[in-house]
C-alpha cells in the first residue's frame, strides 16, 4: 500500500523491519525496547544516539539543546508563550492555516498574543511578503508554522524578528527533517514526529539555551523547557519505543546522505504530482501559490467536485490509501513525506491521468 496519510504516516520500510527484528529481543539484551527501564544502559544508549544524529542531520549548533517531549506540538502552543513571555508580554503570531490559528489562540491565553497577518480571506493559500509584516516592537517572538499540513503552504526562506531581544519560533510538525534548515535563525523549533520523523508520541524541541530558566510560574514542569533539558528529556518515563524508532529513521536519514539528498529526492516528488496537477487542463486544480507549495502536503480539487469521492475510492482500490483532505476542507490530499517513495508518487500520478480520461 501506498499510504499518503497526513500523520501518523508512512515510515520507511527499513525502519519498520529493523524494528521488527529487534522487537522481542533488543540488540541481544533479552528484553524490548518496551520493556526495558528508561534509566538502563540499553536505553541510554538509544536516547544519546538519537540525539545525536539529530544534531549532525541539522547541524544543530552546541548552544541549542534538544528535547524530546511528549503531548505533541499541540502541547507546545501553550508550553512557548509560558516559557518566553510573562502574562504582559505581546508575541506576534503570522496566521497562515489552521495550525498557526490553533497555536495563536492557546497563546493568547497564556500572554498578549497578536495575530499580525492573516492568510484567512485569501483561504490560506499565501505566505505574506516579509517586508509587510507589521511586528510589534516589544514582541518577544514571532511565531510561524514551517509548513501548513492542511493548506500544504510552506515557507521558503524565514523571516527576521523585528528586534534583536525578539526571536523566531516555527512549528515545523510537517516538514522536520524534510529539508536543511538553518537553526541559528531560530530561538525555537518544535515537530511533532508522526509524519516525518516516526510514530506518533514524541515531540522535538529545538531551544536555545539562553531562552531557558524563565518561564512563568504557572507553568506545569512537564513544559518547562529547563526542567526537561536538565533532566536530557528523562524528567519522566518517555514515550521509549516511539524515541527509538525515532533514532533508527535519523539513522536512516544520515545514511541516505543527510537532508541535503533528502531535500533533493522530495522536490523531485512533489514536482512530478504538481505539474501532473498543472498539466491536466484545470481537471485538476491546487489553489497554493506556486512560489509557496508545499513539499509534503499537497492538498487539490478535482474541477468536476462530484467525481472527488469516486477519485479517492478508486485510489485506494488501487491500494493508494488516505488521500482524503482534511475534513475542514474538503477534496484530496497527497502527504508525501520523506519515507513516500518516488514509486507511490508515480503510481498517483499514472491513476490521476487514467481517471481524467475516464472521465473526459
Ligand atoms: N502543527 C502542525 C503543523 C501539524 O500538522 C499538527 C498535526 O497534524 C500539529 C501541529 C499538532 O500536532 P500534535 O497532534 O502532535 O499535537
Amino acid at each position: 500500500v501506498f499510504n499518503f496519510a497526513a500523520g501518523p504516516a508512512t515510515l520507511p520500510e527499513s525502519v519498520i523491519l529493523k524494528a521488527q527484528a529487534d522487537l522481542f529481543n533488543y540488540q541481544g539484551c533479552g528484553m524490548s525496547v518496551m520493556e526495558m527501564s528508561h534509566r538502563g544502559k540499553e536505553f541510554d544508549f538509544i536516547i544519546k544516539k538519537a540525539e545525536s544524529d539529530l544534531r549532525a542531520l541539522l547541524s544543530i549548533p552546541s548552544d541549542y539543546a534538544v528535547v524530546f517531549l511528549q503531548g505533541g506540538a499541540t502541547t507546545q502552543f501553550a508550553a512557548l508563550p509560558l516559557n518566553l513571555c510573562s502574562p504582559e508580554d505581546s508575541a506576534d503570531y503570522v496566521v497562515t492555516g489552521s495550525w498557526s490559528d490553533k497555536a495563536f489562540k492557546e497563546a493568547q491565553k497564556y500572554c498578549k498574543a497578536k495575530t499580525i497577518w492573516s492568510g484567512k480571506p485569501e483561504k490560506y493559500t499565501k505566505i505574506p511578503a516579509f517586508d509587510a509584516l507589521e511586528q510589534n516592537p516589544d514582541a518577544r517572538y514571532l511565531h510561524i508554522c514551517g509548513n501548513e499540513t492542511i493548506h500544504g503552504v510552506e515557507f521558503k526562506d524565514y523571516p527576521t524578528p523585528l528586534n534583536k531581544d525578539s526571536i523566531l519560533v516555527a512549528d515545523m510538525s510537517s516538514h522536520f527533517c524534510s529539508k536543511p534548515v538553518d537553526v541559528s535563525k531560530f530561538g525555537v523549533i518544535y515537530a511533532g514526529a508522526q509524519k516525518n520523523v516516526g510514530p506518533s508520541g514524541v515531540t522535538i524541541l529545538i531551544v536555545r539555551k539562553d531562552l531557558m530558566g524563565n518561564a512563568q510560574p504557572i507553568t506545569p514542569v512537564m513544559l518547562d523547557f529547563k526542567t526537561q533539558a536538565e533532566a536530557a528529556s528523562l524528567y519522566n518515563t518517555p514515550p521509549c519505543f516511539a524515541l527509538y524508532i525515532c533514532g533508527l529513521v535519523f539513522e536512516d536519514l544520515l545514511q541516505q546522505g543527510g537532508l541535503v539528498e533528502v531535500e533533493k529526492k522530495n522536490a523531485k516528488k512533489a514536482g512530478i504530482l504538481y505539474d501532473a496537477i498543472d498539466g491536466s487542463d484545470g481537471f485538476y486544480v491546487c489553489p497554493v501559490e506556486k512560489s509557496v507549495r508545499s513539499l509534503m502536503n499537497v492538498p487539490f480539487t478535482l474541477q468536476r467536485s462530484d467525481l472527488e469521492k469516486k477519485f479517492i475510492e478508486e485510489a485506494a482500490l488501487e491500494k493508494m490509501v488516505q488521500l482524503k483532505g482534511h475534513r475542514s476542507v474538503g477534496g484530496v490530499r497527497a502527504s508525501i513525506y520523506n519515507a513516500m517513495p518516488l514509486a507511490g508518487v508515480e503510481k498517483l500520478v499514472a491513476f490521476m491521468k487514467d481517471f481524467q480520461a475516464r472521465h473526459p
